[in-house]
């Protein structure tokens, strides 16, 4: 492999995501503000996003929100020297901020790839994230062999800003899943119903899902509420989708409910990871 692969935000996504890519044989330089200690070893560590910039051709984005995708956008675009000539964010960021990343980044000649990943930490791991492409075809063409690497690529459209949309809507979808079936469960469970014969029934009955046939039977049932993804981030996540739902004028009912049960769990157990939203929701949804 020729070309160098930057990568930065070494966070519980990106240490993993990271290990396909030089499994796969290519040459990763890396930054992290906080710590690349869970960088694969065969990874060149840098000094700053600015280096980072400066060693690779292809930069990839694994950031906590918008504002710092766009702040280090800025950083990449100052570089002086640089090298990148295309960069991908794999970053939740909602639409506006993709729209200003592409923009930050397109005024110095850069390619922007607009692509949230779906899957969770889980997904990072093996490599089976739904990755969510935003961008012309003929670039869409150029990345996917890279982006197969940590999972299944999918072209949604040639803005920036869609493969947002469809990440936004996803995790809507199974916040309002993980939500709703918390209640349902600890509605069984109250009639006296053990947790598994519920999970055995509803996972072959009509109302399977994600937090049915995955969080509840992995990681809840054990009590080990290890989803790897905490309420904040989901909230952040649910937040932009409501912002963006209200601007389009699409129905938001339950949209505003549902942030509305994850801003009560936030608040409660800071920091929680999301499957904590179960016991919080059987004893009552109470504060901290
Ligand atoms: P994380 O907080 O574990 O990782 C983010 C990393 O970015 C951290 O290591 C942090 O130190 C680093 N960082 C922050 N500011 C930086 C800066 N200015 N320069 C360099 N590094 C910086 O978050 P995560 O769970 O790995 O999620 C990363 C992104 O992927 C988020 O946008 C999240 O919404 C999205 N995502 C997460 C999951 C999940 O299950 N965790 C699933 C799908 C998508």
């Amino acid at each position: 492999m020729t070309e160098t692969i930057g990568w930065i935000g070494i966070g519980s996504m990106g240490h993993r995501m990271t290990r396909h890519l030089v499994a796969a044989g290519h040459d990763l330089v890396v930054a992290d503000a906080v710590s690349t200690e869970r960088a694969p070893q065969q990874a060149r560590v840098a000094k700053s996003n600015t280096e980072v910039a400066a060693l690779a051709d292809i930069v990839i984005l694994s950031l906590p929100d918008g504002t710092v995708s766009e702040a280090v956008a800025r950083e990449i675009a100052a570089a002086s020297p640089r090298k990148v000539k295309t960069v991908i964010d794999t970053s939740t960021i909602g639409i506006k901020a993709a729209e200003t990343v592409a923009q930050i980044l397109g005024n110095v000649g850069l390619t922007f790839v607009d692509a949230p990943v779906s899957g969770g930490t889980a997904g990072a791991e093996k490599a089976t994230l739904a990755v969510m492409l935003a961008c012309p075809a003929d670039i869409y063409e150029r990345v996917k062999p890279l982006m197969a690497l940590i999972g299944k690529p999918f072209h949604v459209g040639p803005k920036p800003g869609q493969a947002q949309a469809v990440k936004l809507l996803n995790n809507f979808l199974s916040a309002t899943a993980l939500a709703a079936t918390s209640e349902a469960i600890a509605f069984g469970v109250r009639q006296g119903i053990p947790m598994q014969t519920i999970l055995d029934i509803v996972n072959v009955s009509t109302g399977r899902n994600t937090a049915t046939d995955d969080k509840f039977p992995r990681r809840i049932i054990n009590e080990k509420y290890d989803a790897g993804f905490t309420a904040k981030l989901q909230l952040k996540d649910i937040k932009l989708y409501l912002e963006n739902a209200r601007a389009m004028g699409i129905p938001d009912e339950i949209a505003t409910t549902v942030v509305g049960v994850w801003t009560g769990l936030e608040a409660a157990i800071p920091g929680a990871d999301i499957t904590l939203m179960y016991p919080y929701t059987r004893d009552g949804r109470k504060k901290g």
